[in-house]
């Protein structure tokens, strides 16, 4: 699992992470929900070594990853806008992460069997739905089998009538793979459909942790009544 003590991030004068304390459980899809600005992306930069930190710790598996760069970290990131290399085909671009590694080639084509996107190999992404694209960057950001995925917003870029869909696939995807994931969203359904357990995150803290059923019926405060509560 993945731990976080004390955290806390600036930039320049603006505390964005004000000493987040976080348990995320091996296995688990835990969801963080926040209003625009309130330091999400900042705290998925930070667990993946994008960002280096002002005080406080990051644990995966207990191991101290607070200062290792971030190929040493064993995470993952999936950005908001991914970015698939378009003057590569499916099968190179889930290959980039392990070019040069023994079997790299294997190991991409069985990620891609894993995801159900063998037979687009020896497409381009500009021949992809938004949703096929987004399993490709999901093959390539699982290929080296990291201890923990970060989704940030990822279905920004899919098109509304596709997302449900997008939705189950990353869920199912979750569950099988039974990867420890943190899935970063401002949308209170996608939050409440998708955790395990989340939390809600405002200013650069976290307001309240537990089951989408704990928080609905037992909101710590008024924030996070608003965000979990019924939709007006
Ligand atoms: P969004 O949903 O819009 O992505 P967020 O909750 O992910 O929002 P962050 O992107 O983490 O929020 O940003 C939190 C705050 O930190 C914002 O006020 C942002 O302007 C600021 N910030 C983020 N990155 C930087 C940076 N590199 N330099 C200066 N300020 C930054």
């Amino acid at each position: 699992g993945l731990s976080i003590r004390g955290l806390v991030k600036s930039f320049g004068k603006h505390r964005v992470l004000n000493g987040i304390d976080l348990d995320v459980h091996d296995g688990e899809l835990f969801v963080i929900l926040g209003y625009s600005g309130s330091g999400k992306t900042t705290l998925l930069r930070c667990i993946a070594g994008l960002e280096k930190v002002d005080s406080g710790k990051i644990y995966i598996d207990n191991i101290d990853v607070t200062n290792l760069p971030p190929g040493r970290r064993s995470v993952s990131m999936l950005f908001q806008n991914y970015v698939l290399y378009p003057h590569k085909t499916v099968l190179e671009n889930i290959m980039m992460p392990i070019e040069g590694e023994p079997d790299a080639r294997k190991r991409a084509i069985d990620m891609a069997e894993e995801l159900g996107i063998r037979d687009l190999l020896d497409r381009y992404p500009s021949q992809l739905s938004g949703g096929q694209q987004q399993r490709v960057a999901l093959a390539r950001a699982l290929v080296r089998r990291p201890r923990v995925l970060l989704l940030d917003e990822p279905l920004s870029n899919i098109d509304a009538p596709q997302r449900i869909s997008a939705r189950r696939f990353i869920k199912d995807l979750q569950r099988r793979e039974k990867i420890t994931t943190i899935y970063v969203t401002h949308d209170q359904i996608e939050a409440m459909a998708e955790a395990d357990r989340m939390a809600i995150m405002m200013e650069g803290r976290i307001l309240q942790v537990g089951t989408p059923e704990e928080l609905y019926y037992d909101p710590a405060n008024k924030y996070v009544a608003a965000f979990v509560g019924d939709p007006p």
